[in-house]
């Protein structure tokens, strides 16, 4: 028998967010140092660790049927992440677990796999590859900066669940991201609850990174990072003022020229009700500041309909605000009330039918400015990163746009070109999310 048939099997489930996913990423990496296998398969695993989600009804649900199924198919299951916040709702459905621990819980997650499934001995700790294990594709990778948040969302419970704002130290994200960079990483994904607000529960100390000093703030974060060579994007940045430093970076080609901004609504009396960060500043001259400095920026953002009290001239200035805004990606939700968030108190409640009726029409126009923007790009050149090659076709993304959430480029005739290679490509054509694209030959690159 080989060490590694010998080794525990643990089999693990990731649900939420690319936050959720980064602990997942962490955990993982424990489990491997300490020699145990991470196996597929509920029926192969000795033990079952379920990462959960919280943050909407919806992921609530997902999480306990994700829990009933590795209780039923494996029957050793230990919980962990947002939902495990709230122990009482996953015994009251699922009393079998065997421990439950919260979000960032990694010690705690890995003193239960201890307690249920002794280590090996021995582990060959270099059968870790030193940038960890990574649960997104060998090319691109999510950088978490900080933990927790400071601000009081009404319509989010994620403070309650994560804690406050819990930065790390800069000199510990630099390192991490260059063994990324080592490990063939072309692309840097930055995220945090607030990455605008990164390093002020630190006081914005200076740390070292290669023996000079940097200062655990998101603008000279996100400057180092540019110097690594790679893709560097940053997602959730709220508008504040300082955040006008980082688009020069952007203009100058030291970052990706894209920005991922929750803006969730246009109209000031909802966005106070909603307690939103940086809602006092007008964000549309904001905005046309930031086109201003960096012409090809592509601003991201995702938006709520139906927030308790929106009334139909809320909804209007939303709409407004959108078209004015003419953002080129933008998602949507129909807002449902978390156990827990203070928004439950609030008076007024949108009707369904009321909301499904703004979110259809809220869609409708993001689709048609999001086809508008990408019809603005055919017959323009950009670089594109390679995500995968299926069929004949390659799917990649130019710089505007995000793994996962935005729209793809498709090139025909891809060549030789494979999952992480970069290429110049030309836009050819458009739908309402996505691009097709065809190689421009090396000779006529510029
Ligand atoms: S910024 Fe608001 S929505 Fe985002 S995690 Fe913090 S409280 Fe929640």
């Amino acid at each position: 028998m080989t060490a590694a048939e010998a080794a525990p099997r643990i089999g693990f489930v990731s649900l939420g967010c690319p936050k959720a996913l980064v602990d997942s990423e962490r955990i993982l990496t424990r489990l491997r140092a300490e020699g145990y296998a991470v196996t597929g398969s509920y029926a192969d695993a000795n033990l079952v660790v379920v990462n959960t989600c919280g943050f909407i009804d919806d992921a609530v649900h997902e999480s306990l049927d994700a829990i009933g199924e590795a209780l039923a198919r494996n029957g050793r299951v230990i919980v962990t992440g947002c939902l495990g916040a709230q122990p009482e709702q996953i015994r009251s459905r699922h009393p079998a677990v065997l421990k439950i621990t919260g979000p960032q819980a990694y010690e705690e997650v890995m003193a239960a796999v201890h307690e249920q499934l002794a280590p090996p001995h021995d582990p060959f700790l270099d059968l870790v590859p030193a940038q960890g294990i990574r649960l997104t594709p060998r090319h691109y990778a999510w950088l978490k900066i900080a933990e927790g948040c400071d601000h009081r969302c009404t319509f989010c419970i994620i403070p309650a669940l994560r804690g406050p704002l819990h930065s790390r130290p800069v000199g510990e994200v630099m390192q991490e991201a260059e063994r990324l960079v080592q490990a063939g990483v072309k692309e840097l994904l930055v995220i945090a609850q607030d990455t605008s607000a990164y390093g002020r529960d630190l006081r914005h100390a200076t740390g070292f990174w290669g023996g000079r000093p940097l200062r655990a703030r998101c603008t000279e974060l996100a400057r180092a990072l540019g110097s690594l060579g790679v893709w560097v994007r940053l997602h959730y940045v709220y508008p504040y003022p300082q955040v006008d430093e980082i688009i020069p970076l952007m203009a100058a080609g030291r970052l990706l020229p894209y920005l991922d901004v929750p803006f969730q609504h246009g109209s000031p009396r909802i966005l106070r009700l909603m307690k939103r960060p940086a809602r006092a500043g007008d964000t549309l001259a904001r905005i046309r500041a930031w086109r201003a400095i960096c012409p090809e920026l592509t601003l991201r953002s995702t938006f709520i309909v139906g927030f308790p009290g929106e009334s139909a001239d809320d909804f209007a200035r939303l709409l407004d605000w959108l078209q004015e805004a003419e953002l080129d990606r933008v998602g949507c939700f129909r807002y449902s009330p978390v156990a827990g968030a203070a928004a439950n108190a609030l008076p007024d409640p949108v009707p369904a039918a009321v909301q499904d009726e703004r979110y259809e029409r809220f869609m409708e126009l993001a689709a048609a400015l999001s086809a508008r923007r990408l019809a603005a790009r055919i017959g323009s050149r950009t670089r594109v990163l390679i995500d995968r090659v299926d069929a004949g076709i390659a799917l990649a993304r130019s710089p505007a746009e995000a793994p996962e959430v935005d729209g793809v480029v498709r090139i025909r005739a891809p060549g030789s070109l494979r999952a992480g290679d970069l290429a110049e490509v030309e836009i050819t054509g458009t739908d309402a999310y996505d691009l097709d694209a065809r190689l421009v030959p090396a000779a006529n690159q510029v």
